[in-house]
Order: structure tokens, then sequence, then C-alpha cells
């Protein structure tokens, strides 16, 4: 994958870091952090820069470093570096109030090189005899270590489900399991994740769970028996419980249906099952005058069995969704889902080409794509003027002429400023072909001036989409003070469509809300957001938050055919 102008700016300050933690001279780390601000603040990209030397601050050393770093993905300075300094001081950088300069003293004067150590030596009172520090600064420090420790009992799905995937690829790999599924509030997408379990069908239970203990980052085992092994991972700082359940294939379905749960979705299907004078267990359901055991092959085949259509995990929630699947509903399947509407390129700060999304999109069978960069304003992400805009249409012309089976539009993700004025005039926008209009800026606004701004965006008739209505990430960053109720009026009056944005850290808007603006009849887009090809498959999450929010396909805009998108997209031009 291509280094990204992001990239380049971290190298170099992580090289000022470095330098820092060993006490190097100051001139010589602002320096390279003058370097990395002078790369950021420049309006071009990293292609497009054939000579750093031009930029200001970048003498021939940070040019050699910047040209090696291009070339190979790092740099002999900063691999040089990480050998010097101490490993276990990197992380206590995050540390708020203490920074590298800080850092550098307490390692130079107290040999602090860890967590560990530092925790020692402001508990020693060795911390507050040192010059520059006192007794405050000590205090601090050990409020914010002990924050470190405290690990939430729910972690972000962001978090959780990359890493019960990567354990899954794994397990998928060992020879005597038969089936295997994720279970549990992941298999629900809830946003928070307590645990990760597994269902493991197997007629070797031994091997398998030799073969499981063998698996990467395990902390501790804290119990393995015949049917349930359960361990720690470490992963991100954090220790997260695994278990996984060893079952025969035959129970394999009704197992895996108990273990996703939810708890109140259970006990509306075991009460449809007294009805009938029937038990669900684990193994199977029971036939309670006879006694008789039936076990089943799928999930699909169990719930036949009180005929019921499927119920997909997503909606599995309190209970009122299985009378629902008596008959066939309608909801969202990937497989409807015809184009992705919102995407960065190397023209900002994606990091690959606008032929390489593509090419991916094509790969991944869509009917069209559209490249939505960003705009003049957010100067951090390299944000694209009228003028870049008008040139980037001209290559994407050029790419519809070479790919016949794909229809690429040229969009822009614009910025709605902090005053409520949209980042280009309406007279441009009606140039584009498509307009995404997101806030990404001044998130700590009162609820007047972000609805304010909102609704500059609704209003406007060339936005056709509202990117990320709340700009939350789920267990980072909460909401801005955008009121849903209101924005999902303003959305229905002006015809504008509200995202689903795919990423796992957004899911923005949440089910819950996309629930209600369907039922308002607002249309939405499911998008990803994505910044480089490979995560242009976080579209299947976005489904499945869509199917959470019980979406039908025809709510949302990147399941119509090409002629109805296009009419939408045109419908004030
Ligand atoms: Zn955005
Ligand atoms: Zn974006």
């Amino acid at each position: 994958m291509a280094l990204t102008k992001k990239d380049l700016i971290q190298h170099l300050e992580d090289i000022a870091v470095y330098l820092e933690l060993k006490g190097e001279n100051q001139f010589r780390i602002s320096a390279y952090r003058k370097a990395a601000q002078n790369i950021e603040t420049d309006i071009r990209s990293l292609k497009e820069i054939n000579d750093f030397k031009t930029i200001k601050d970048i003498g021939d050393g940070t040019n050699e470093i910047i040209k090696e770093f291009i070339n190979k993905g790092k740099s002999e300075v900063l691999e040089s570096l990480k050998n010097e300094v101490p490993e276990g001081l990197i992380p206590l950088l995050k540390l708020p109030g203490i920074g590298g300069k800080r850092l550098a003293t307490l390692y130079k004067e107290l040999d602090v090189v860890d967590l560990e150590s530092l925790e020692y030596v402001c508990q020693t009172g060795a911390v507050e005899k040192v010059k520059g520090f006192g007794k405050k600064t000590t205090e601090n420090i050990l409020k914010a270590i002990s924050k470190l420790n405290t690990q939430p009992e729910r972690l972000p799905i962001s978090l959780m489900l990359p890493l019960a995937e990567k354990i899954h690829d794994n397990i998928k790999k060992i020879a005597e399991v038969k089936k295997s599924s994720i279970a549990g509030s992941i298999r629900r997408m809830e946003e928070t994740i307590k645990d990760i379990d597994f269902i493991i069908a197997t007629d070797h239970p031994k091997l398998v769970t030799e073969k499981l203990l063998l698996l990467d980052n395990i902390h501790e085992i804290i119990a393995s028996g015949e049917t349930k092994t359960s361990v720690t991972i470490k992963e991100d700082n954090y220790l997260i419980n695994i278990d996984f359940r060893l079952i025969k294939p035959e129970e394999y379905p009704t197992t895996l249906h108990h273990f996703t749960g939810s708890k109140e979705h259970n006990i509306a299907m075991r009460q449809r099952a007294k009805e009938r004078g029937e038990k669900i267990n684990e193994y199977g359901v029971e036939i309670e005058s006879s006694g008789k055991l039936i076990q089943f092959q799928t999930e699909e085949e169990f719930f036949q069995h009180f005929n019921l259509e499927f119920i997909p995990p997503e909606v599995r929630g309190d209970g009122n969704e299985v009378s629902q699947f008596e008959s066939a509903t309608h909801l969202i399947e990937k497989e409807m889902i015809k184009g992705d509407l919102h995407m960065h390129t190397t023209w900002s700060d994606g990091a690959e080409s606008i032929e390489d999304m593509v090419q991916a999109a094509r790969k991944l069978g869509y009917d069209y794509l559209a490249i939505t960069d960003h705009s003049k304003f957010l100067r951090v992400a390299n944000g694209l003027t009228e003028k870049r805009l008008r040139e980037q249409a001209k290559e994407i012309e050029r790419l519809n002429k070479k790919y016949s089976d794909i229809l690429i539009l040229s969009g822009v993700e614009m910025d709605i400023l902090p005053n409520g004025e949209l980042d280009f005039d309406s007279e441009f926008l009606k140039e584009m072909d498509i307009v995404i209009a997101a806030i990404h800026s001044s998130f700590s606004q009162s609820e007047a001036e972000i609805m304010h701004r909102l609704e500059a965006a609704c209003k406007n008739p060339y936005v056709d989409i509202i990117a990320h209505p709340t700009g939350r990430l789920i267990g980072q960053r909460e909401p801005y003070a955008v009121n849903m109720e209101q924005l999902i009026q303003l959305a229905k009056e002006t015809n504008t469509v509200l995202e689903i944005n795919a990423h796992p850290q957004r899911f923005d808007l949440s089910a819950k809300w996309a629930n209600e603006a369907q039922k308002q009849g607002v249309n939405i887009a499911i998008n990803t957001d994505a910044h480089q090809t490979n995560t242009l498959s976080y579209m299947n999450y976005g489904v499945s938050v869509g199917k959470k929010a019980w979406l039908k396909p025809e709510t949302i805009i990147n399941t119509w055919d090409k002629s109805d998108l296009l009419a939408f997209i045109n419908r004030n031009k």
C-alpha cells in the first residue's frame, strides 16, 4: 500500500519524540517538528512534491530521511533511535501531562524505563525532588497511571470485531474444526462488547483445545476442559476474555443460537417452544412428552422447526422480533448493495489512487462508486480547492471512458464550516456529480450552532448526503450536540440522505437512529468512507448496522439502480 502524507508526518514526529526521550539538543528536535508541520500545511499531495528541499526548514539531512522513508517505508535514523531508547518509555508518552521532555529527565535522572519503574519512583517520593517536578505533578502522574490500569467493562466493537475475526481465521485453519462461528454480542453487532465467544464443532475436542492454546498473544489460561476453554488475550494494552465452546457437529446450530443471544430473544424462543410442548436446550429441541431430542444441520432449520424465517443475529433483541419472522421480512442483504458513495484517495488524505479504488470497487461487483475527497477547509486532510476538484473530475472522466462496466461519480465530502457556511458556493456544487456534507470541526458548539450548520447543509439544493451525522467515535468521542429528531425532520423536508458510516469506530448513524430515519421516510446511504482499498470491505459491517436498524433495501440509495440514483442526485439540477 502506498504511503500517505500522514505517514510521513508521523515518521518525522516519531523521530522528534525519540530524540526528545534521548535528551537531545532542542534545536535538532524542533527541526523535525517544523519539517513535519510545513509538509502538513503544504497543499500539495505527496506525489506532487518533487523536491522536498523547496519546503521551508527542510535541509539535506531531513530530505535524505524523507527520500529513504518514501522508498523503503522506514529510515535508518528512526530504526537506530528505536534501539537506543528503552521500549517501555514509548507507551508512557500517552500519559497526560508528561510528554517527551519530562520523560527524558526521569529516564536520565531516575532510570525510569517503563510503567512499573515510573510508578515506583513516584511512590518513593524521588520524582518530587527532581527539578521541574513537584508534589502536584507527581500526584497527577500517579493518577494518570491508575487510570491507565483500569479497563472499562465493555470495549468498543472497533477493537473487538477485528480481533475476533483474526482469531476466527486461525480457528478455521485447524483441520479438525468442522464448523465455527463468533457468537455473543459481536455476532449481534452490539456497539460495545464484554468478551468474545466462539462456538466450535468438532469430533476431536482434545486435539482442537491443544491447538487453540497455541494461538497468538494468550496472556493467561483461565480454564481448560473438554467442552470449554477460557483464556485472556492481550490486545492494545487490554486484557480480553475469550471463551471457546467445543461441541459435537450435530449440536452446533442450537448451541450457536443459544450463545448468540440476546437473553430476551432466547426467552421468547423458549416460550414459543413451550407452547408446542417442546424445550430448547444447547443440544437441540426436546419433545417433552417423549423425551425425544431433535437436532438440526443449520440455524435456518432450527428456526424452520418453529415455523419461522431465519432471524438475523443483528435483530435478535428484546424478543418482539420473533413473531415478525413468521412471514418473510424484507431486510437489507449485502448482495443488494450496488455501490459505495463515500471514499478518499491520494488527492486528499486517502492512501491509494482513484484508479486503485475503481478497480477494487469493480472486484466487489459494484455498478457505481463516488470519489469524495475532502474540501479545502480541511487543510490537515489536504482538502481540495475548486480548481483541484475540476482537475480531479477530468481524471474521473478519463477513467469512466476506460472502465465501461462501472460508473464513477465525481463527488466531494464538503466541510460545513463552524459559522454555518458551506465550503463551496452553490454555483460550484451544481457542477459536482454528488455532494456529501460533513462536520469535522468545532465539535463543542451548542446545539443551536450545530443545528444551524446542519440546516444550512440540508437546505442547499445540491447537498445529497450528510456524512456521519453525529460525529461520534464509539468509546472515544461523544456525538456533538446534534438534535437527531430535528435533523431527521430537516432531511425529510429537504429530501437529503443521511449516512450510515460503516467504519466500526463510527457506525454513525447508529441502528437506533437509522431505524427512526426510515420510519420518518428519510433515505439512508451505507458508505464505507474508505481511505484505502481494503476498507471498502467495511460495507459488510454497514449492512449489519442496517439490518439491526430493520432497514428495507429501498430505503438505502446505494441499493438503487444506476438510473434511479442518477435521477436522485440530479433532482435539483
Ligand atoms: Zn468525514
Ligand atoms: Zn470521509
